[in-house]
């Protein structure tokens, strides 16, 4: 396994659509090298998510991180659906673009339909920040970057958010942690993943645990289990 280089904004491997891969590739030992270093990266930055193409591997293939101990989430080719029409505003982090942060304002749940690393057809519905977060990785299969889905009045470095908090004030400020450090301030966001104040981390883990409002489709464990406790001001 091996850490691999983060492509940053401007690199034209972000710019690019990438390329599916056939399902009967996915056991190939190429690519499950490539799962297994995209794991070790995305650990080695803290970060949420990361999506192929990040690392300069032009296919379509995203990992997400999990709560502590259990394993990331693998999505090779995966498909979002939209369930609901509700939105929710974000801040957003990229480790292809390290140290800035904007609101953004995505779909509340979503389907994803994928294979996983064992080459197993697999679906899942999600709400809140994994939905979030699975929505910026997809973009990045793309070719698209949160800073061209974002309030660009909301465009913020990191350590300006922290020393002046939100642009003018907002009302939907930035909650809970940053990264690993704590954020001073944990004004709940107000539109963010619609939950009613703490603690992102409780939030977090009280909207995976609310259950859902249509049926959903198996791997619920997992499904719990996916960034519970990750902060919105992760990079992805
Ligand atoms: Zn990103």
């Amino acid at each position: 396994m091996a850490i691999l280089k983060i492509a940053c904004m401007g690199h034209p491997v972000l710019r690019e659509v990438a390329h599916p891969i056939p399902p009967d590739q996915i056991r190939d030992p190429g690519i499950l090298r490539l799962v297994a270093d995209m794991i070790e990266t995305l650990a080695e930055y803290e970060g949420a998510g990361l999506a192929a193409p990040q690392v300069h591997a032009s296919v379509r293939l995203v990992v997400l991180a999990a709560e502590e101990g259990a394993a990331p989430l693998v999505l090779v080719n995966p498909e979002l659906t939209w369930l609901t029409g509700d939105r929710v505003r974000t801040w957003e982090g990229c480790l292809s673009v390290p140290g800035l942060r904007a609101l953004v304002e995505r779909v509340a749940a979503v389907r994803v339909d994928a294979w996983n690393e064992a080459g197993e057809r697999i679906t899942l519905e999600i709400e809140g920040f994994p939905a979030v977060a699975v929505q910026h990785e997809c973009d990045h299969l793309d070719g698209v970057l949160y800073v061209e889905r974002c309030d660009p009045r909301t465009l913020t470095f990191l350590d300006e958010l922290r020393r002046f908090g939100p642009p003018g004030g907002r009302s939907d400020d930035p909650a809970g942690s940053g990264d690993d450090e704590a954020e001073p301030d944990p004004t709940p966001d107000a539109q963010g993943a619609g939950a009613e104040g703490g603690p992102v981390a409780d939030r977090l883990q009280g909207l995976l645990a609310r259950p859902p409002e249509r049926a959903v489709p198996p791997a619920p464990d997992r499904r719990a289990r996916l960034l519970r406790g990750r902060a919105v001001l992760h990079e992805n």
